[in-house]
């Protein structure tokens, strides 16, 4: 079962543009932009998009974009954007105590299954529905394939929610700062990020159950009362 989010904990709304600067990708962590998540901008032969990624749902993912907005364009006046369509979506992080529904095997974000601290959840969907297959043929347990595969770094990452959200702005200068040394240093970046990913189950002993419930708090909404699902 691939049906997707069932409950948002995390809001997206986005906005198109056309413009004549070059090619450029940035991220905002701001609390006040981007509450619990985070702002971004790409720009990609003359397409841009900014859009505000949020994990609170006392904020409005509309407000939070303008204010993106506004915030990419005084940190890049040479962008002068054209805007066009808009868009949103929701997101749904925190793992189920069963990754069944009857007889079907949930994947995907149907089953909570993405990387919980920036919403990325192409690979987990893809990779737990090429595990559920697997299963399905050779009669292996699901949860036992999705152990050894994914959760341990699915657990890492709703720790890592959890760190982010009670310390966002202190914790995103820390971070962005570290990053940019091992980048400097090592002129590559992406270890570190992938050492912030390392399974590590002592963190999860220590702050997992708080962090699951942080997203149960906070999350649990539909979606719907914000029109996130379709163009606005
Ligand atoms: C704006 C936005 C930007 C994102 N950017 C990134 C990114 O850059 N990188 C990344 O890794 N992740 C990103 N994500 C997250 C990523 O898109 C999702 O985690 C991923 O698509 C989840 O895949 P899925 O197959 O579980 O669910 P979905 O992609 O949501 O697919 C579920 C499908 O099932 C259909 N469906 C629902 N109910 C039924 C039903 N009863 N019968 C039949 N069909 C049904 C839905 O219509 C939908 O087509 C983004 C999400 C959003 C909202």
């Amino acid at each position: 079962m691939a049906t997707g989010p069932r409950q948002a904990t995390g809001y997206v709304s986005a906005v198109f543009f056309r413009t004549q600067a070059p090619d450029r990708a940035a991220i905002l962590l701001n609390r006040s932009v981007a509450p619990g998540g985070y702002a971004y901008l790409v720009v990609v032969n003359g397409e841009g998009m900014i859009a505000a990624t949020i994990l609170e749902r006392a904020h409005d993912p509309h407000a939070q974009r303008a204010l993106a907005v506004e915030a990419f364009e005084a940190l890049y006046p040479d962008l002068a954007p054209s805007y066009g369509k808009s868009f949103g979506g929701i997101g749904q992080f925190g793992l189920p105590g069963s990754f069944r529904s009857g007889r079907g095997l949930l994947v995907g974000e149907a089953a909570g299954l993405q990387d919980a601290l920036w919403g990325f959840g192409i690979r987990y969907a893809m990779e737990s529905g090429r595990l559920a297959a697997q299963a399905l043929l050779s009669g292996e347990r699901y949860e036992l394939a999705l152990e050894r595969a994914l959760l341990p770094a699915a657990r890492t990452s709703l720790v890592n929610r959890w760190l982010y959200q009670r310390g966002q702005d202190a914790l995103s200068r820390a971070l962005v700062r570290a990053w940019s040394i091992e980048q400097a240093l090592r002129d590559d970046g992406l270890p570190y990020l992938r050492r912030l990913y390392a399974p590590d189950p002592i963190r999860w002993r220590l702050f997992g159950r708080r962090a699951q419930r942080l997203l149960a708090d906070d999350g649990g909404g539909d979606g719907s009362r914000l029109r996130l699902g379709a163009q606005d």
